[in-house]
């Protein structure tokens, strides 16, 4: 592999349980000659690519996770990032052909289940032969790619609880081992991260993304992720869960569990407890019913997460995935109880480009 043999254009795709990520590399150093040489089609798929940032009705390019000026393989160039529901591969590769994709030799690096799943389709469909790469290599490998191009990619939330001082803060992460990946998207994988090949997938739980947006969807009746973060963020928790207070009326101290309200809904003791009665059921709302199932499984993993940094003897958390994308509530609530329950040792870190580094990873992989 490697250049000059790897023919334009560049992708990588992720192709996840819900959401595919793609991601494209627009080279920036064309020589003329390359300029004038290139064919029509691959021109007209980069000016299309580059120009519009929705495509079709479901797919979004995000223009403020752009990296511009950043070398792949070798070039110099643009990398765009791209994302659709994964039920819309039907549409995304119609869209594909009708841009000319078939009349193009290409192999495109895709990882994920769906690069399994999907591959017959694409040969089929486009002419597209892939290129899989392991999902867990690629989410390392992109993840460090980028946090190494990108100064401002690694933050953490200063003051978490506090709605008026809380704020992000650049975290400097040049020197990052050991420290626990904790992806989360439709469900949720933790790795234990020693050095750029060396790492082991510790723990994991269906309970992640997947579940959240599923439940929200049941118990409100909402049809998106975004709908759902907004009904959560609108909505309080405590009308739906039982605090320590109120089984024990005050502190369970010998625990060390907090009576108060802000802290222990950060434990989720008792999710759900007070939905046994139809009293209150009746008198719960949808946005209530949103933020107590987004709460509940943002605590099970950040316990999880825990459980696997105390394990493992690491005081760096990065999480990751999709289920971060605007969803501020999840991420100081993590933020909150790393911090919290490890009295101060553990540290949670984020990263802006959240979802996308299985796909950085598997197109670096291809052109290296
Ligand atoms: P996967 O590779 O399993 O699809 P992702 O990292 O892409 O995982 O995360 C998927 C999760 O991200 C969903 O389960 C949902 O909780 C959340 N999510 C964020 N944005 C969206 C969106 N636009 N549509 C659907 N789910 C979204």
């Amino acid at each position: 592999m490697g250049l000059p043999s790897t023919p334009m254009p560049w992708f990588g795709m992720d192709i996840g349980g819900t959401l595919s990520k793609l991601v494209y590399f627009e080279p920036k150093d064309m020589t003329d000659d390359e300029s004038d040489s290139e064919i029509e089609t691959l021109k007209n798929i980069r000016r299309y690519l580059t120009k519009n940032s929705a495509y079709g009705s479901t797919g979004h390019r995000d223009i403020h996770l752009q990296m511009d000026n950043v070398e792949v393989g070798g070039r110099t160039g643009t990398l765009h990032f791209i994302r659709f529901p994964t039920s819309e591969m039907g549409n995304f590769l119609e869209l594909a052909k009708s841009k000319g994709m078939a009349t193009l030799i290409t192999t495109v690096c895709a990882t994920g289940g769906g690069a399994y799943k999907f591959e017959d389709s694409f040969r089929r469909e486009v002419n597209m032969k892939l290129a899989k790469f392991d999902e867990l290599d690629s989410l390392i490998r992109g993840m460090l790619y980028v946090e190494t191009n990108n100064p401002r990619e690694c933050y953490y939330w200063a003051n978490p609880t506090d709605s008026d001082r809380c704020h992000k803060v650049a975290y400097d992460f040049s020197k990052p081992y050991p420290f626990l990946l904790v992806n989360i998207g439709s469900g949720v994988s933790v790795l234990a991260v020693y050095g750029p090949h060396d790492y082991r997938r510790v723990s994991g739980t269906s309970l992640g993304g997947g579940t959240f947006l599923g439940l929200c969807c049941l118990l409100t009746g909402c049809n998106s992720f975004e709908e759902a973060i907004e009904l959560a963020s609108a909505g309080d928790n405590s009308h739906v869960d039982k605090f320590v207070k109120d089984i024990y009326g005050g502190d369970y101290q010998r625990f060390g569990l907090p009576g108060d309200l802000v802290a222990s809904s950060f434990m989720g003791l008792y999710s759900f407890g007070q939905m046994n009665s139809k009293e209150k059921r009746t008198s719960v709302s949808r946005e209530d019913l949103a933020r107590a199932t987004l709460v509940t499984i943002t605590n099970n993993i950040g316990s999880l997460a825990r459980m696997c940094a105390i394990n493992e003897k690491v005081n760096r958390v990065v999480f990751a995935g999709n289920f971060l994308r605007v969803n501020p509530i999840s991420m100081k609530l993590l933020a909150y109880a790393m911090d919290y329950w490890s009295n101060g040792t553990l540290k949670a870190l984020f990263l802006e480009h959240e979802g996308y580094f299985g796909a950085v990873g598997c197109l670096l992989a291809f052109n290296e």
